[in-house]
């Protein structure tokens, strides 16, 4: 292809289509730049993003996952949003914590629903300050109140 200066009029209609089609094609490069913090395979913005700004969580897995996110990025105030009246704290005090937590992955073992109520299993690995990193591993309960999944609490089975 021949390039275009001021001498003509073409401006490339399709120069947003195949960039995004490059985008699309390279996904890993995409979700390199803007990954989703519960390591799902897309970016922040389709994934968890769209629940911290106040969207459905469709399922308690995808409400555990936003809450896992929602740890890396330090929204405490999502994290109280989602947690059931009934076992929600006053506050969790996030920015606060020493040493502070580094969230290095997420791993969910099992989601399980029975109607409104549903147990989610996963392991997140994480590293307090400069020590070794460590495996939590926890069985959370949720339960859906009006159309919206909450957070219950957790079992540590190990
Ligand atoms: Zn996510």
């Amino acid at each position: 292809m021949t390039s275009c200066t001021t001498s003509c009029n073409y401006v490339p209609p399709e120069q947003d289509v195949s960039l995004s089609y490059r985008w699309t094609s390279t996904l890993q490069a995409v979700d390199t730049l803007t990954p989703c913090p519960c390591g799902h395979h897309t970016s922040y913005t389709r994934c968890c993003g769209p629940l911290h700004d106040g969207a459905i969580a469709s399922t308690a897995e995808a409400l555990m996952r936003s809450r896992y996110s929602a740890y890396v990025l330090k929204r405490e105030d999502y994290l109280l949003a989602t947690w059931h009246p009934s076992t929600r704290p006053a506050s969790l005090k996030l920015a606060a914590q020493q040493p502070s937590p580094t969230w290095l992955g997420l791993d969910v073992k099992q989601h399980k629903q029975d109607g409104e109520h549903a147990t989610v299993e996963f392991i997140a690995r994480l590293r307090y300050g400069g020590g070794k990193a460590q495996r939590m591993h926890e069985i959370s309960r949720f339960v859906r109140d009006q159309g919206r999944w909450y957070y219950v609490d957790g079992q540590f089975p190990e």
